[in-house]
């Protein structure tokens, strides 16, 4: 249920009592219709899902006819010809490639994974480097204020101004902020314009002329001049917000890890991701501590969305994956070869121009659809080798005389079957990606419980 001040989602039904509702976005900005448009892009995109298919084409149709040529010159009898072509399927070919990745991704997509089409799968099953976003992708993003250090203004007075600014903000430390000030009955102070400026903060311009900057330090220190930075516990973030020239204090909140987190880094490892790096806008001994807990070793601290691409970009091997939130990443998802957003809180930026979009709050998704996509890869290729062998095999027996054209052509129905029933093992491959998620050490852990 909401309370006042709460944001309103679209297609969100009123109960009892009347309440006055302000409309801050248009119908096409809502999540569902954000939804709406990636199912949309996925259904129009079909063309890579040929592909793996296109590479056997040429070399099936030379051996065909290859062997329909030499039964018809050691026989002597054009039907032999005739006989061995009926049974050279192109069926297996042309479809099994394209129902395994409908499966796939319709697999996906019951792990809350939508994938915007069938030639991500098929990239993603290749992927050698991945690079991670920190705050709202390895960390909950649902963050707590924890405690607030006054500077040049009292502790609630620096919640207050925080507040205000953050109201315009679609920062995962927003919401957070503006509920504790909430809580706290705050009145906020009226802003007359506010600016979100991209991994830095929001800048705020108070009716009474006052400058509010909310953000990292370096971004603060642009007013002030360098300020204190206080010691961070694990899980831990600094806000900083500054009025005027002077630091009126400083938000400590708290950033889970995901559960999950460093798991689905281990999974990827084990899956063949050789290089796995984080990148992230916040500072250095924040990221660090979030990337040892989760076990990544290569960290890439105070980015900016122009830098994210660029250390994006120049990560080997390809393809590189890159996972990340909100409307800072929305350029790096784009230039890294897949894009997979974590839309869990609402769709964003992120997720209009990522490949993938995981609409729960899961982490573990990233290294499930990596599963799912090694596994539908792996039928397609099976059932288009299972359709092949099972054609060649009936047209050397054809080729010998001992499969006449009417037989021939219906087992010809019987081969394009078995390999669509094959590929179809692809909409059951979430099953598989829920057993791969290393229940591994967790049974010696009980074991111990158990002694
Ligand atoms: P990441 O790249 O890991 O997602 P961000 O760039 O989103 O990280 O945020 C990094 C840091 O930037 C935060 O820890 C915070 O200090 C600061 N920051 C950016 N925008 C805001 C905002 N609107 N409110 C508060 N802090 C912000
Ligand atoms: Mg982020």
């Amino acid at each position: 249920s909401y309370g006042a001040g709460d944001h309103v989602l679209s297609g969100t039904v009123n109960g009892t009592a009347s309440f006055t509702m302000r409309a801050q976005k248009m119908a096409a900005d809502s999540n569902y219709a954000s939804i709406v448009r990636l199912v949309e892009r996925a259904v129009e995109s079909h063309a890579p899902m040929v592909r793996l298919a296109d590479r056997y084409a040429v070399p099936f149709t030379v051996v065909a006819l290859l062997i329909a040529g030499f039964a018809w010159f050691l026989s002597g009898d054009p039907v032999r010809f005739a006989e061995v072509l009926v049974v050279a399927t192109p069926c297996p070919l042309l479809i099994a490639a394209p129902v395994a990745f409908m499966g796939g991704m319709s697999s996906a997509a019951r792990l809350n994974v939508i994938i915007k089409d069938g030639g991500v799968l098929e990239m993603l099953a290749r992927v050698r480097s991945a690079a991670f976003d920190k705050t709202g992708t390895l960390t909950q993003g649902k963050a707590d204020v924890v405690v607030i250090h006054p500077a040049s203004r009292s502790s609630s007075e620096t919640l207050q101004l925080a507040a205000a600014a953050e109201q315009y903000s679609v920062h995962v430390f927003a919401d957070p902020i503006v509920a504790a000030a909430r809580a706290q009955q705050l009145e906020l102070p009226d802003v007359t314009n506010a600016d979100e400026v991209a991994t830095n903060g929001v800048l705020a311009h108070l009716a009474g002329g006052a400058v509010v900057r909310v953000g990292k330090p370096a971004f603060i220190e642009e007013a002030t001049g360098s300020i204190d930075r206080p010691e961070l516990r694990a899980g831990e973030t600094a806000v900083y917000v500054s009025v005027g020239d002077e630091l009126a204090g400083t938000i400590i909140l708290s950033d889970p890890i995901r559960p999950h987190a460093a798991d689905t880094i281990s999974r990827l490892r084990g899956a063949g991701v050789a290089e796995i790096v984080m990148v992230t806008g916040d500072v250095a001994p924040t990221a660090e501590s979030v990337a040892q807990t989760v076990g990544i070793q290569t960290v890439h601290a105070e980015t900016t969305p122009q830098t994210k691409v660029e250390i994006v970009q120049a990560i080997r091997p390809r393809p590189v994956l890159m996972v990340g939130d909100g409307i800072n990443d929305a350029p790096v998802l784009a230039a890294a070869d897949i894009g997979i957003a974590m839309a869990g809180r609402g769709a964003t930026v992120a997720s209009e121009s990522a490949a993938a979009v995981i609409t729960s709050n899961d982490i573990a998704r990233v290294a499930d659809v990596a599963y799912v996509s090694r596994r539908t890869v792996h039928i397609a290729l099976q059932s288009i080798w299972m359709g092949i062998i099972i054609s060649v095999g009936l047209m050397l027996v054809a080729a010998f005389g001992y499969l006449p054209a009417v037989a021939g052509a219906l087992l010809q129905e019987v081969v394009d079957l078995v390999a669509i029933v094959s590929a179809l093992r692809a909409l059951r491959a979430h099953k598989g990606a829920e057993r791969d998620r290393a229940p591994r050490h967790e049974p010696a852990q009980a074991d111990a419980a158990a002694v």
